[in-house]
């Protein structure tokens, strides 16, 4: 008989990134890299990915069984999904999967309620006052504002100071109040049904920078039936643009996100170095790597 000396091997998290296309902006490649990268530093997670290809773009594999995983990280977006694909994923979720939405996975597939129930709040795509109302923070409150338009707007890809508005939640739990994201596109004018919504960070937009003007909800969660979902409206990357995910900022987010998704706890130690409200701190791929 074999004993490892009072210790208790945890199970790991196992988590599902799916990939396989994103729009022109846009590059899952690099996405799958760092996805991959992030949540191997961290020993909870055992990472797989399901990279769908020309013979299963818009339909998942009939073999898939998400119930295996703990949580989605949805790296896909613009081609719409078959009837299946939509039902395996909603299933999944309503009896208590997570997902984790980054930055232009909350463009995808505009014409499914459930999917923009799950994700709260998107743009682009076609999305407008049908799709829900805007959702920002104003006066010291959240508001609904459903002034009639198109949803989904950044401005110029800037650094932008992220602002922990719910500092008890797990996923931001000891984080500092500020810090200071690097270089990224800032979504703006997000519409959805924003149901059963708690916004944990915003970003001020600025106008001077070609944004809305107004606080925007950067992180948030959403419960959908058992499920939870963890959405970062930040991440912008292409094939040779990756600065967003180099930032400890977002890979903290990330990986607690994730986590809390998955379980509805966060256990993960905070890194020794986080960025403040003028200082950035940047691990890239390489050394998120070693
Ligand atoms: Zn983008």
């Amino acid at each position: 008989m074999c004993h490892t000396l009072g210790t208790i091997q945890a199970k790991p998290i196992n988590v599902l990134i799916l990939s396989g296309h994103t729009d022109k902006y846009h590059y899952w490649q690099i996405k799958s890299e760092y996805f991959k990268a992030m949540l191997a530093t961290e020993s909870i997670f055992k990472t797989e990915e399901l990279v769908l290809t020309d013979s299963n773009l818009y339909n998942l594999p009939t073999s898939l069984k998400l119930s295996d995983y703990k949580a989605v990280v949805i790296n896909f977006n613009e081609l719409p999904w078959t009837d299946f694909s939509k039902q395996t994923l909603e299933k999944y979720v309503k009896s208590g999967g997570g997902l984790v939405v980054i930055h232009e996975a909350d463009n995808a597939f505009p014409d499914w309620p459930a999917y923009n129930e799950m994700i709260g709040l998107g743009g682009w795509g076609g999305r407008n006052e049908k799709s829900g109302p805007y959702y920002y923070w104003k006066d010291n409150q959240y508001v609904y504002d459903y002034t009639p338009g198109v949803g989904g707007k950044h401005g110029q890809r800037v650094p932008f100071v992220v602002h922990v508005r719910d500092t008890n939640h797990p996923i931001t739990k000891g984080l500092p109040a500020k810090w200071l994201h690097q270089n990224d596109e800032l979504y703006g004018n997000l519409r959805g049904p924003g149901k059963n919504m708690q916004v944990l960070a915003t970003a001020f937009s600025t106008k001077e920078t070609g944004g809305t003007g107004k606080e925007e909800p950067v992180l948030f969660t959403i419960k959908y039936g058992k499920g939870r979902i963890f959405q970062s409206v930040m991440g912008h990357t292409t094939a040779t643009l990756s600065d967003s995910f180099e930032d400890v900022g977002f890979q903290v987010t990330f990986l607690r996100g994730t986590e809390w998704a998955a379980t509805g706890k966060v256990k993960q130690k905070l890194p020794a170095e986080m960025p403040s409200e003028d200082q950035v701190v940047l691990r890239n791929l390489e050394s998120l790597k070693k």
